[in-house]
């Protein structure tokens, strides 16, 4: 399978070029050239067999011959070393748990597949690969732990000193060996503004082969499908195709889970739920895309004002955007009905839910009251004991820590204090 940029269908990479750039020169983003098609009965064939499996099926036409088969089979394991169940909340609703990985959040699948893949990559290879993250929390974790032990790969985390809550700092931290943090004296945008310079510095790329993990990447993007193919290999099929809620913010998940709807994987409708930055829900209204600023809110991981990910949805339907308003439904969740969809699913359903996933669930709620008990999964993005300070206010008591959780409180972390500064950044690389 070839990669070709949006911006110029012409330029075509291989799978190893498109993960190794994450980016095409002309700034475009990378999209297969054909996505491919299966029959209820390959689908049926399939839902029999075990995750693992399941998933090099899948992932193997996207990465062509770019990794043999025992070592793609030995990354899927590892991409999948932990459950995703779904769970019943209520008669007609499930929830589609996607947080039982390391850092305790959906990236990880993401973060564990392309890790491994560049590792396969730089395997052998004298010149190492390095790996520039900037981060506001979650990501930043996810590539950390996705990262550690690849051979070949170093891994150097910009987070904005003394901004990021304490769970996240430890994840991002706590590694050691190829993963080194640094704490900026400054904000998220200035770690993003010096790792942007860091690219565009082309004495430093001449010494220094450099990537970004980026969640544009396509070996991001594209293993997040298989959550929507293991959920419907659980999905109880006697209630009928489901309808799924996607907590979006750039929306690479949902994009994840409608190419797995264009592979012909059985699902009835998809729901776009959204924080108030909205700009895809109001597109998805009838308006134009008209990105924005970001405002802050509960559900700070969706807190995107120009996801990155809407160009692929319309390159998807090849700009029919008639199509793409009946394929998905867009709502914009508040913090409020966040919190009141938090307390709902806790009261009525003894079900713990984390702001992400409530606005999820508020959204299928705003769904059923057009179509009512139409069958619906929403995901749940991330364990609850991330958002204490939100979640345990409305539950009114703490959440239990999952052993992924107490192992990291026990663990120390190291961070290198850097000035919000490319030079002396640029000095710290290269002196190292
Ligand atoms: C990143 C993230 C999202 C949003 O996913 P996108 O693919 O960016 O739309 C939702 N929930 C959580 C917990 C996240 O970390």
């Amino acid at each position: 399978m070839n990669y070709y940029s949006i911006l110029q269908p012409q330029v075509q990479v291989s799978f190893k070029d498109a993960a190794i750039l994450g980016q095409a020169p002309d700034k475009g983003l990378f999209f297969p050239t054909n996505i491919p098609r299966y029959t209820s009965d390959e689908w049926r064939a399939m839902f029999q067999l075990p995750a693992n499996e399941l998933g090099y099926q899948i992932m193997r036409p996207y990465v062509g011959d770019a990794i043999p088969e025992q070592e793609l089979k030995d990354i899927i394991a590892a991409t999948l070393s932990f459950p995703f169940p779904l769970v019943p909340i209520a008669h007609n609703i499930y929830a589609l748990e996607l947080f039982h990985g390391p850092t305790l959040a959906f990236k990880d699948v993401g973060a564990r597949f392309m890790s491994r893949c560049l590792g396969y990559f730089f395997r052998n290879q004298h010149s190492k690969l390095t790996v520039l993250v900037a981060t506001s929390g979650d990501t930043g974790g996810a590539v950390a732990c996705g990262f550690l032990g690849v051979e070949g790969v170093e891994v150097i985390i910009l987070y904005p000193k003394g901004r990021v809550s304490p769970v996240q700092e430890l994840q991002l931290t706590s590694c050691g060996e190829n993963i080194t943090a640094l704490a900026v004296e400054g904000t998220f945008d200035d770690c993003q503004q010096m790792v942007k310079e860091a690219f565009m510095d082309k004495q430093l790329s001449a010494l220094l082969q450099l990537t970004s993990a980026n969640s544009i990447n396509i070996a991001r993007w594209l293993p997040q499908q298989l959550y929507y193919i293991l959920a419907m290999q659980q999905w109880p099929q006697h209630l009928g195709v489901p309808v799924i809620a996607v907590p979006s913010g750039n929306f690479g998940n949902l994009c994840a889970g409608l190419v797995a709807h264009q592979s012909g994987l059985p699902i009835h409708h998809f729901i776009a739920a959204c924080n108030v930055n909205d700009a895809v829900i109001k597109f998805l209204a009838g308006a134009a895309f008209a990105p924005a600023a970001a405002t802050a809110t509960l559900s700070n991981a969706m807190d995107v004002g120009n996801p990155s990910n809407f160009i692929r949805i319309i390159e998807l339907f090849q700009k029919n955007n008639t199509v793409i308003r009946q394929l998905i439904s867009g709502y914009t969740i508040t913090d409020e009905e966040t919190l009141t969809a938090i307390a709902k699913l806790y009261q009525q359903y003894q079900y713990i839910a984390d702001p992400h996933g409530a606005v999820a669930f508020s959204a299928v709620e705003k769904y059923l009251e057009k179509f009512p008990n139409h069958p619906c999964i929403f995901l749940e993005t991330a364990h609850p004991v991330k958002f204490p300070e939100t979640v345990e206010k409305v539950i009114g008591k703490p959440i239990q820590l999952p052993p992924a959780a107490i192992e990291l409180m026990k663990r120390t972390g190291i961070s290198i204090p850097i000035a919000a500064n490319y030079s002396q950044f640029k000095d710290w690389l290269l002196s190292r």
